[in-house]
């Protein structure tokens, strides 16, 4: 099973600091898949994704659009801590993207929530942050992907931060009721590109 395969990894040196790894938690089936950047302290000590004050800010969010976290499934881009809640590098985020790949094959979700820039440029492909990428939905391999703030973005700022996130949120309702209309093309597929393959989910090529 790919959660025990996950847990026993060492390919990358986040496995020597770590508790527990954090797979990842919620339902299987969900319509909609959260991403998020890693585990910080709390998570590592409890083998679960955003239990600390980002995961009671995403609760309150979620909540707001009638939605509990059994609904949907929430996963990470590096499964293990990195030391000090440190920014995960470069070789980290490779080493472990085909976990959450795998991850989202299996689930197959009809929408991608990417929570901060990690997760919103490793799915997207893109070197554009977060603000200029939040507030709309884009292809995303035959599916939808919604970029927005990482909560700990708003537990830090301003009011705004966090009232764009309720409105990326509407998103994710819109979604959900089949009701969203406005969505971009994904930011690098090129026109006349190939038609991605849905049931295949390429992501990160
Ligand atoms: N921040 C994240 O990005 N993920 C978690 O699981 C917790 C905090």
């Amino acid at each position: 099973m790919l959660a025990e395969k996950t847990s026993v990894c060492t390919v990358c040196r986040l496995s020597e600091t770590r508790t527990n790894v954090v797979f990842g938690s919620g339902n299987p089936n969900a319509d909609v898949v959260f991403v998020g950047e890693g585990p910080g302290q709390q998570e590592d000590e409890q083998g679960l994704p955003f239990v600390g004050r980002s995961g009671q800010l995403l609760d309150q969010l979620l909540g707001e659009i009638g939605l509990q976290r059994d609904d949907v499934y929430i996963a990470n881009v590096v499964k293990c801590r990195p030391p000090k809640n440190r920014d995960p590098r470069p070789d980290e985020i490779d080493a472990c993207k085909g976990y959450l790949k795998s991850q989202l094959e299996l689930i197959q979700p009809k929408a991608a929530v990417t929570l901060g820039n990690f997760a919103s440029k490793l799915l997207l492909r893109t070197d554009t942050g977060i603000t200029r990428l939040r507030g709309n939905a884009y292809e995303w391999w035959g599916r939808l992907l919604v970029p927005t703030f990482h909560p700990a973005a708003a537990l830090r700022g301003s009011a705004r931060v966090l009232n764009e996130m309720r409105e990326d949120f509407q998103l994710i309702r819109a979604i959900i009721d089949g009701k969203l209309t406005r969505r971009l093309p994904d930011p690098v597929v090129e026109p006349g590109d190939p038609e991605p393959d849905p049931e295949q989910l390429d992501l990160f090529n």
